[in-house]
């Protein structure tokens, strides 16, 4: 059996104690008549990442919120994950760069992991991507999520100043420059989380119609 929901097009609980994400999520959705409300301003409690996904992340933090507000919740977890580490630093992404955010350390570690991993033959995998889920929670648990992925490769040292995180030393497949070094307006218009939110927003667009 298919269950469908109905989203009246309204409020939407950003399931985020981010600020910088609220703004983000706000503007994504104020096109398609909803505005975005945070779990922060609710004062609503925020869960430990205790999942081993970012789709489990995504949706656990969405479900919480859901729950607790009573109200459709939106939530997202992103990360990098590169080939050559199995996977890692995925979702422990935020974690890696330790209480003091410090990304220089762990774009560091990123580097000094692959040269551990290096092949007998000296080569070095540097393939990478970047992973964006957001899940739509409603407070009965039923919950649907959106996977946006970008892949790359991996460069050293790091390049550019712009972007956050790990964008100094991601260079998307088809592009010769970092996300560090692009233009955010086209980075922002090719990111993980660009293609997730496009799948969210073609199904509130659905949904709403
Ligand atoms: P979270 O989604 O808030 O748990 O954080 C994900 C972490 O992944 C961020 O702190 C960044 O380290 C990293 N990350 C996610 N998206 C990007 C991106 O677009 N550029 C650089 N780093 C990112």
């Amino acid at each position: 059996m298919i269950i469908t929901r109905k989203l009246a097009p309204g409020r939407l609980v950003a399931a985020t104690h981010n600020p910088g994400k609220v703004v983000e999520l706000r503007e994504l959705l104020s096109d398609i008549g909803f505005t975005a409300v945070s779990a922060g301003e609710l004062g609503l409690p925020e869960p430990d990442e205790t999942a081993d996904t970012f789709t489990g992340n995504a949706e656990l933090k969405a479900l919480a919120a859901a729950t607790a507000s009573g109200e459709p919740s939106l939530a997202d977890d992103s990360g990098l994950s590169c080939d050559g580490l199995a996977g890692a630093p995925g979702i422990y992404s935020a974690r890696w760069a330790g209480p003091e955010k410090d990304f220089r350390a762990a774009m560091q570690k990123v580097e000094d992991g692959l040269k551990a991993e290096t092949s007998e033959d000296g080569e070095v995998d540097r393939r990478a991507s970047f992973v964006c889920v957001l899940s739509l929670a409603w407070p009965d648990g039923h919950v649907v999520s959106f996977e946006g992925i970008v892949r790359g490769q991996l460069v050293f040292p790091p390049h550019g100043d712009r972007g956050f995180g790990y964008d100094p030393i991601f260079v998307p497949e088809g592009e010769t420059e970092t996300f560090g070094e692009m233009d955010p307006a086209k980075k922002h218009a090719m990111s993980h989380r660009a293609i997730a939110f496009a799948k969210l927003k073609a199904f509130l667009a659905g949904q709403v119609g």
